[in-house]
């Protein structure tokens, strides 16, 4: 059966409400949300989550790394489940929505299948993903690249945040560290619903985004090497100035992002560790974290190798030794043909206006799509303000996602 004329609606009030009980858990000064991958708050927003999950008759599971799972069963026995969610972890000045909509959407989906007293055929289950963000281990998205074992619980139990408190460490703490080993075989697809975190959507004023795949990433680690020395006697031409060489590595990418900023192109600086970082003394090391985004694989790696043969050039004018210390790739992939036509289909029927679009940031789904059949539905967010304390949506804003979400779903997991 498929839910063309269905007026099954989720209770957006209800939804509301349960965003905004968790937008008061990690509550910052200036109303975001700092609540970090299993911090106190993290634990308190799960224990929360955990509760109306129960109350709506769902079974909660946990696994190693922490995901929660909560499983409303379906009619057939056989049948895999479809997964719904997102994360409820948040940037250090975090917004109120980012992920979490989609988490609790996902509860909202059920708990309107409970109101209807709808039994689908496959199993639906809600998943919260452990560290996402990545703002306190790094790298992000860890919790779903150990549920797909790309990365191993080993590795991940040993990420240490800036205290040198372990992953593991403070799974336990929170008494989030679950024995439920789950895989993607258990499961049928995965949908995803998250705000857009860029501007397109309202700025075109189109209510919903339908996600076709994701740019491709290229992420680097660059170590400038040059020579501790006094800032005073030392003269130009004896210098080997970290930071002078870490300067021409920081404008070389960003000239690389604008040359490819037309076709959508990025590059971005964003991090620098300079030793030793003291008064009165030539740092003799930087190490940045940068990265290149495009919507073809092709061009970001050409980005890359731009960046390798703009090296020598840097090297020369600033003293310094450049090496590329790591690399690593994501995104550059396609969402399930199959799941996409769903959303699409379920905003037709709503009558929604609607844009196609690539995520141009990292989502557990990425993650998940190399394994499960997988979508996202993206919702405008005011201004496209995103990891911002002032990110905001109205309830007018997400209606439209949630709705085509709930259908989806529905549609992909049958209507007993
Ligand atoms: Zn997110």
């Amino acid at each position: 059966m498929v839910l063309r004329s269905s007026n099954i609606r989720p209770d957006m009030a209800r939804l509301w409400s349960s965003l905004m009980r968790s937008a008061e858990i990690g509550r910052t000064a200036k109303g975001g949300l700092k609540r970090l991958a299993l911090s106190e708050e993290d634990g308190e927003v799960r224990r929360e989550f955990v509760r109306w999950c129960e109350e709506a008759g769902c079974t909660v599971q946990v696994d190693g790394i922490g995901n929660i799972f909560a499983t409303r069963p379906g009619s057939d026995p056989d049948a895999k489940a479809v997964l719904v969610g997102s994360h409820l972890d948040t940037q250090i000045k975090g917004g109120r929505f980012d992920g979490i909509l989609g988490v609790l959407a996902g509860l909202e989906l059920v708990r309107t299948l409970n109101d209807h007293d709808l039994t689908t055929r496959r199993p639906i289950v809600i998943v919260d993903w452990t560290n996402e963000e990545g703002a306190r281990f790094e790298p992000p998205m860890i919790g779903s690249a150990t549920f797909t074992g790309q990365k191993s619980l080993d590795f991940a139990y040993a990420r240490a945040d800036k205290d040198g408190v372990t992953l593991g460490q403070a799974l336990d703490r929170i008494g989030f560290k679950g024995a439920d080993r789950l895989s993607p075989d258990t499961f049928d697809s995965l949908f995803e619903l998250h705000i857009e975190q860029g501007p397109k959507l309202d700025e075109a004023k189109r209510q919903v985004g339908i996600v076709t795949g994701a740019f491709s990433v290229r992420g680097l680690i660059v170590e400038v090497r040059g020579e501790v020395g006094h800032v005073g006697p030392t003269p130009m031409p004896k210098r080997k100035n970290a930071i002078v060489g870490a300067a021409r590595v920081t404008l070389a990418i960003d000239d690389i992002g604008w040359s490819r900023h037309e076709t959508g192109g990025k590059s971005t600086t964003m991090r620098l560790k300079v030793e030793p970082n003291l008064l009165g003394i030539l740092p003799d090391l930087v190490e940045m974290t940068c990265d290149f985004r495009h919507p073809e694989a092709a061009v970001a790696s050409g980005m890359l190798a731009a960046f390798e043969a703009a090296i020598p050039e840097i090297e020369r004018r600033s003293g310094c030794k450049v090496t590329i210390k790591e690399q690593w790739s994501y995104g550059g992939m396609e969402y399930d043909p199959g799941c996409i036509a769903l959303t699409r289909d379920a905003a037709e029927d709503l009558g929604y206006s609607t844009m196609d679009l690539l995520t141009e940031a990292g989502h557990d789904a990425m993650h998940v799509a190399d394994y499960l059949p997988t979508a996202m539905i993206f919702t405008p967010c005011e201004g496209g303000l995103s990891h911002n304390e002032a990110e905001n949506v109205t309830l007018a804003d997400i209606e439209p996602g949630v709705n085509v979400l709930l259908r989806s779903v529905l549609n992909r997991a049958g209507i007993a």
